[in-house]
């Protein structure tokens, strides 16, 4: 049984395969980054009523478990804080999101961006859907020892790209 983690859902599959193997690491200016619109977005949500910081959950399916811990959660709302907007990369903020309320069970969801962004969305089955056939993906991957392709276009230039050098 393999453990995946909510946040590698539709990013390069190349970086979360090697990620399962050892951690991905941030460059420091990131790091401090992500850091302070957390402590910026935590300042804002205290006086927007009861909000409290989310709890490491596990999903079991059939191959792997999925393990997450969202940033914020409301009564109703599950809220993800991310340090700026980048459109190329939405789509797995989104995912990510969306697994976070199927571990809350909660309905909606809120994406809050350092840089003052915030898209609100409701769950959606379809994304959650795709993110799951993306874990069995690299669930085989990993069992076959097939390195995946690396994702050019929504690249990270994370710390694995010694192996994406041609
Ligand atoms: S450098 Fe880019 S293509 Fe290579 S593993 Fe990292 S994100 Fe993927």
């Amino acid at each position: 049984m393999f453990t995946f983690h909510v946040s590698w859902a539709l990013q390069c599959m190349r970086r979360s395969y090697f990620s399962f193997y050892t951690k991905s690491r941030l460059s420091k200016r990131l790091e401090e980054k992500g850091k302070l619109a957390e402590k910026r977005a935590e300042m804002a949500l205290k006086h927007s009523g009861r909000v409290w910081r989310g709890k490491t959950r596990e999903l079991y399916f059939k191959n792997f478990t999925l393990v997450g811990r969202a940033d914020f959660v409301s009564e109703r709302e599950v809220v993800e804080v991310k340090a700026k907007l980048n459109p190329a990369f939405l789509l797995p903020n989104m995912a990510q999101l969306n697994l976070y309320l199927l571990m809350e069970g909660k309905p909606t969801g809120v994406l809050l961006f350092g840089d003052g962004n915030i898209i609100k969305l409701r769950r959606s089955d379809f994304l959650i859907r795709q993110s799951l056939k993306y874990f069995e993906t690299l669930a085989e991957h990993i069992v076959s020892c097939r390195v995946p392709e690396g994702d050019r276009i929504f690249c990270k230039n994370c710390s694995f790209r010694h192996f994406c050098i041609d």
